[in-house]
Order: C-alpha cells, then sequence, then structure tokens
C-alpha cells in the first residue's frame, strides 16, 4: 500500500480555536471531505503570524495541511469567505456562533457529512442577507437534528403511534416528538403545541428553505417554535454529550457569545 501524502488540501469552515500553549492554537474545523475534525495552527497567536488573520472562527478557507502524530498541522490558508457582514453586527454574530458551536456539539469527529457541510454554509451566507435571521436559525436547527439522527417525530404520536389529529397535541421532548391527548397523562414535560405550531415545525422538518422563507410567521408562533425547538435540542444534548455550559448557552436569553481570535 503506498504511504499516506504527508500533505494534504481541504475546504474547511473553522467553528472555534483554542489556546495551546504559548503561542498555537487548536482549531475545530467542519470539511466537506472529512467531517468535524481538529488541526493544529502553529504560532498563529504571535503577531507575526501570516495566518492569523486568515483562521477566525466562521471563515471559509482553503487549507494546506500537513500530518501530524496527534493532530495535523495547517501550513497554508485562504480565505474563501469571511461573512464580514457576521461581524460587523453583534446580534448576527452571536448566531452565526450558535450555529458554529450546534455544528460542533452535534457532530461526530471524522463522520463526512457533506450535507451538513452545505448547511453550515448556506445558513451562515442567509443569516448575513435575511431579513429573518431567526427562521435562517430555525430551519438550521431542524436541519441539523435531521441530519445527526435526531429528527423528532412529527407525523404520529409516540406514545400509541396513531397519525396525529389536526387539532392542538402535546410535545415532550424527552419522549422524542409529538404526543396525543390520550397519551399525555404520566408523561414528562410535556408542552401544549398549537395546529399551526405543529404545521411551522412540519414545514421546517420537509420543506426546503425557500419554503419555509416564504411563510409569514407571527411573532407568537415563531416563539412557540422556537421553544418547542430549543427544548428538543436541549434533550438531545443532555443525553448524548455533555455540554452543560453549552446548555447554559442556550438558556441564557439574549445571551452574546464573545469572538475570541
Ligand atoms: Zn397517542
Amino acid at each position: 500500500m503506498p504511504p499516506r501524502a504527508r500533505l494534504y488540501k481541504t475546504e474547511a469552515i473553522i467553528l472555534r480555536g483554542r489556546k495551546l500553549g504559548e503561542a498555537d492554537r487548536i482549531l475545530t474545523l467542519f470539511t466537506p471531505t472529512f467531517g468535524k475534525m481538529e488541526a493544529k495552527a502553529k504560532g498563529v497567536r504571535k503577531t507575526t503570524s501570516r495566518l492569523s488573520g486568515h483562521l477566525q472562527p466562521l471563515n471559509r478557507c482553503q487549507l494546506q495541511l500537513a500530518r501530524g502524530h496527534v493532530s495535523d498541522v495547517i501550513t497554508g490558508c485562504e480565505t474563501l469567505a469571511s461573512f464580514r457582514g457576521l461581524r460587523d453586527d453583534l446580534d448576527l454574530l452571536s448566531r452565526a456562533l450558535y450555529v458554529a458551536e450546534l455544528t460542533d456539539r452535534m457532530t461526530a469527529d471524522h463522520v463526512q457529512s457533506l450535507p451538513t457541510y452545505r448547511l453550515l454554509l448556506d445558513t451562515l451566507g442567509r443569516l448575513e442577507s435575511s431579513p429573518a435571521p431567526d427562521t435562517v436559525l430555525r430551519f438550521f436547527e431542524m436541519q441539523l437534528l435531521d441530519q445527526s439522527g435526531f429528527r423528532p417525530e412529527l407525523e404520529r404520536c409516540v406514545g400509541c403511534g396513531n397519525a396525529l389529529e389536526p387539532v392542538d397535541n402535546f410535545f415532550a421532548p424527552v419522549a422524542g416528538g409529538t404526543v396525543c391527548r390520550q397519551c399525555v397523562p404520566g408523561l414528562a414535560g410535556p408542552r401544549v403545541m398549537t395546529l399551526n405550531g405543529l404545521k411551522v415545525l412540519r414545514l421546517l422538518q420537509r420543506g426546503s428553505y425557500n419554503d419555509v422563507a416564504r411563510v409569514n410567521v407571527p411573532p407568537a408562533l415563531a416563539e412557540e417554535v422556537e421553544r418547542h425547538l430549543r427544548s428538543y435540542i436541549i434533550g438531545v444534548l443532555e443525553r448524548n454529550v455533555n455540554a452543560a455550559a453549552f446548555i447554559d448557552h442556550l438558556r441564557r436569553e439574549g445571551a452574546r457569545t464573545k469572538i475570541e481570535v
């Protein structure tokens, strides 16, 4: 078998970075080919580093890497998109960092997912240009849940399996989805799901982004949909990853995350 090439290239979106030693940084990347992966950026915290400007969280880059024993090392970087419009607006920046963080939490290392790369890239672009950034987030959340294997059940009652009647039903994140009136007693934490709430959630799950963007959702309904999705995401994260800090972050209304470079 021929030896693997020492140098290789990949496109990547930088999800986050953390300090390593005096001057280095470990970056968490999402790539089209290798899924989520880590790579070391050497000397990138020195003022003389020619890479540091390119290796900011949320940047879309073309990277050159060298295989290493523990982690691969970034040897070259070209910025393909820096999403300037997100960085100039704190509210949009905090939403974009939430998108990066949720992608990080919901995906496993080295599992290729081109649809997730596409979703991440499209979502950052949509956040930059859409007049309704919260709609962009709801679509992203629902699609990411689906792609990560945590699709909520929205067609049938998770208790009895019957198709839902077109009335107000319930949503029970712990049980994995919608619950009919007959099955609600005894369930932990069910919340009323209005018929319109169910319709919007189904559209987020089954429709295209363009379908979703065309619908005008009144504020109270948007709040209901956000509440259901948030409680479901918290449930998934609590069951599947140790993400206490992230859950706290989700629970803080209007939380703003500081970008660290
Ligand atoms: Zn039922």
